[in-house]
């Protein structure tokens, strides 16, 4: 088995830190599949139920081992898979088997987030003049436009994978809105809810409720906080706030409508609101413009204005 394991982790490209929970996170099935095919090799049905054995149910195994994110497909034929890889699978089996991941040692989840974070980080331009990807904050209003301007394509809600790897701040985790459902998808492996516009727009209200930011990109809309999403945690260690995830406005203090109640040094993860004594100030240098603060403060004190 030792041997099985090991072929297994060099195929599957795991990290050192996951070999003490290999077992709990795959099962025997399909540890032995990914010992017998090298990452980039394409392979049958036919030839998975030779790999395993004439005992096997291949068909229940083809399909668990594609919903937590063992195999993809190849291509659109959906005939010839491929192995995937221990990165892109292990947001997948945080989502996909949550009581699974939650029951491993806590230093055994950490030590493998921060081996994902780490290998995202890495996998960005390292050029810190350019924006590593086309995500954009935007204030709750916006982020319920783009939501209208998709009426007529379908909508499904997921597991956020940031908040489900890394999850200890208690903050809502199923909020993320997607609108792709190709193949290898989270939906296409059918780990997502349909929603309509309706029920999506009131995820994002929720979210922004409980204190998410809403940042754009493309088919996703990701509702998240700045200590578990990727995207703020790498502008953090890239210096890159305001620059990327790009924003396009700042927030605005009206100090004579403010009662200095304190709500907003609650909701900004940012710093941009200090209280001392009874009286808050405001720097706003680090403002994301994620707007969070506005919709909570109760005096209309807090207004986003353009950047
Ligand atoms: S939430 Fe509004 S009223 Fe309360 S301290 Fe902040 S800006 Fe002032
Ligand atoms: S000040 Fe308001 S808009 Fe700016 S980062 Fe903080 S919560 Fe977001």
């Amino acid at each position: 088995m030792e041997q099985v394991k090991a072929l297994f982790m060099e195929h599957f490209q795991a990290p050192d830190v996951s070999e003490p929970y290999l077992e709990k996170i795959f099962s025997a099935e399909e540890i032995k599949l990914g010992a017998a095919v090298a990452p980039s090799e394409t392979f049958t049905k036919e030839d998975i139920a030779e790999i395993l054995g004439s005992q096997a149910d291949v068909d229940s195994f083809i399909a668990d081992a594609y919903r937590h994110g063992v195999i993809s497909y190849a291509d659109e034929t959906m005939s010839l898979f491929q192995l995937n890889n221990f990165y892109d699978s292990l947001d997948i089996f945080a989502v996909s088997r949550q009581e699974e991941y939650r029951a491993l040692p806590k230093e055994g989840q950490k030590a493998m987030a921060d081996w994902a974070f780490d290998t995202f980080y890495n996998r960005l331009n390292p050029d810190l003049s350019v924006r590593p990807g086309a995500d954009v904050i935007l204030p709750l209003e916006e982020t319920l436009q783009f939501i209208d301007r998709r009426r007529g394509q379908r909508v499904y809600l997921n597991y956020c994978d940031c908040k489900s790897l890394n999850g200890q701040c208690g903050k809502p985790t199923h909020v993320c809105i997607t609108f792709n459902d190709g193949i290898n998808s989270f939906v296409h492996r059918g780990l997502s809810e349909e929603l309509t516009i309706e029920e999506a727009k009131q995820v994002v209200m929720d979210a922004d409720k409980a204190g998410l930011m809403h940042t754009v990109n493309g088919s996703t809309i990701c509702n998240c906080c700045d200590d578990c999403c990727y995207l703020f945690r790498s502008q953090k260690r890239r210096g890159s706030a305001g620059f990327w995830p790009k924003t396009e406005h700042i927030i605005h203090w009206d100090g004579t409508k403010c009662v200095h109640c304190g709500l907003c040094t609650r909701r900004c993860m940012f710093h941009v609101f200090t209280k001392s004594g009874d009286r808050i100030s405001v720097d706003t240098t680090d403002c994301v413009g994620c707007g969070i603060c506005a919709t909570a403060c109760p005096k209309g004190a807090l207004e986003l204005i353009p950047r």
